[in-house]
């Protein structure tokens, strides 16, 4: 009660208002800081909406751009609806990076909106050959492109230079360095696409199965070998019925296989239960739709130390997962 007259009482004295009021100017000055000095300097602002996309505009362009994800680790891009926060984000990027192939399902609004303000904007996977993309006609796609190309190093190197061209083309000044760091890149995706291959190849070839909660991993199958069998399809949008369930309960079983893998962008409860109605173990957290958090990092090719925010730390990490899960030869 006295702590109520006292706020009541102190809300009508001027002193109150002259605070609140400069409290204000205190926060909108703060508010305008924080945007300023990006045109002072100049470093133009690229707004992605994967982690995926953070980590290649990060690695493409260094300190050249400010690069602003909307979508942090843990986090669906099938059903990621953007926040006011993210509209505005939006509004004031210099470039705009997407992924495309309708992996962002709910985001096709806001895009356009950015579009029709005449802010420049790519999709990454807009010079991918029909040929290369895992087609609608196949089972499992929902009659979409399967959109998880970052798993074929293949692929995912077309948008390294897809996303290479526009940067060069925002700041042409910096095309050298562009140029250069997009060379590091590929060699690091040739050097983490030999080094999974021979990492897979220590599992019996009766066990290079993969079974976790939605079908992103057809790429990463189809590169390294591994039969992949997803609960849900290519979008977790739609939730596995019960009949699903009981399918791939049977599958496990007769198929003998050691081990089930939950993502970090899925919710693990359905194949929890799975695991438990097979009588088989959870093998380990994959990163499917979204990289891993920052500060970790993981062991790979020659002893190096990858972080589990960039696309290697996400191969290393998931490599290793399924070669521990599935077990290795004896
Ligand atoms: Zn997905």
């Amino acid at each position: 009660m006295n702590t109520f007259i006292s706020l009541t009482r102190n809300f009508f004295q001027p002193s109150f208002f002259a605070w609140k009021f400069s409290f204000a100017i205190v926060m909108l000055a703060m508010g305008a800081c924080s945007e300023k000095p990006d045109h002072e300097n100049e470093i133009p602002l690229v707004v992605v909406t994967t982690t995926h996309l953070y980590d290649l505009v990060d690695s493409l362009a260094g300190e050249r751009v400010q690069v602003l994800s909307l979508m942090g680790p843990g986090v669906d891009p099938h059903g990621y609806k953007p926040t006011s926060r993210d509209l505005s984000s939006l509004a004031k990027a210099d470039l705009i990076v997407f992924h495309g192939l309708m992996l962002e399902g709910r985001m096709g609004h806001a895009l356009e909106q950015a579009d029709k303000k005449g802010i420049p904007s790519i999709a990454a996977t807009s010079d991918i050959p029909q040929a290369l993309l895992l087609s609608s006609s196949e089972e499992g796609t929902d009659g979409h492109d399967d959109p998880h190309v970052w798993f074929s190093p293949e692929i995912w190197s077309v948008c390294v230079n897809t996303v290479m061209n526009k940067l060069i083309e925002l700041d042409p000044k910096s095309e050298a360095e562009f140029r250069e760091n997009a060379q590091v890149t590929l060699r690091q995706l040739e050097e983490i696409k030999v080094w999974s291959l021979d990492q897979v190849r220590q599992i019996p070839p009766e066990r290079r199965k993969l079974v976790t909660s939605h079908d992103a991993f057809r790429y990463l199958g189809k590169e390294l070998g591994l039969e992949v069998i997803g609960l849900q399809g290519i979008s977790t949008s739609i939730e596995a019925g019960l009949a699903d369930r009981a399918n791939l309960v049977d599958f496990i079983k007769k198929q003998n296989i050691p081990a089930i893998f939950v993502e970090t962008s899925v919710n693990p409860a359905a194949m929890n239960e799975i695991a438990k109605e097979s009588g088989v173990f959870i093998g380990g957290e994959l990163f499917s739709d979204a990289l891993g958090p920052p500060g970790e990092s993981v062991i790979g090719p020659e002893g190096k130390s990858f972080d589990l925010d960039s696309w290697g730390g996400m191969m290393v990490h998931n490599v290793s997962t399924l070669v521990k899960g599935l077990g290795k030869k004896e």
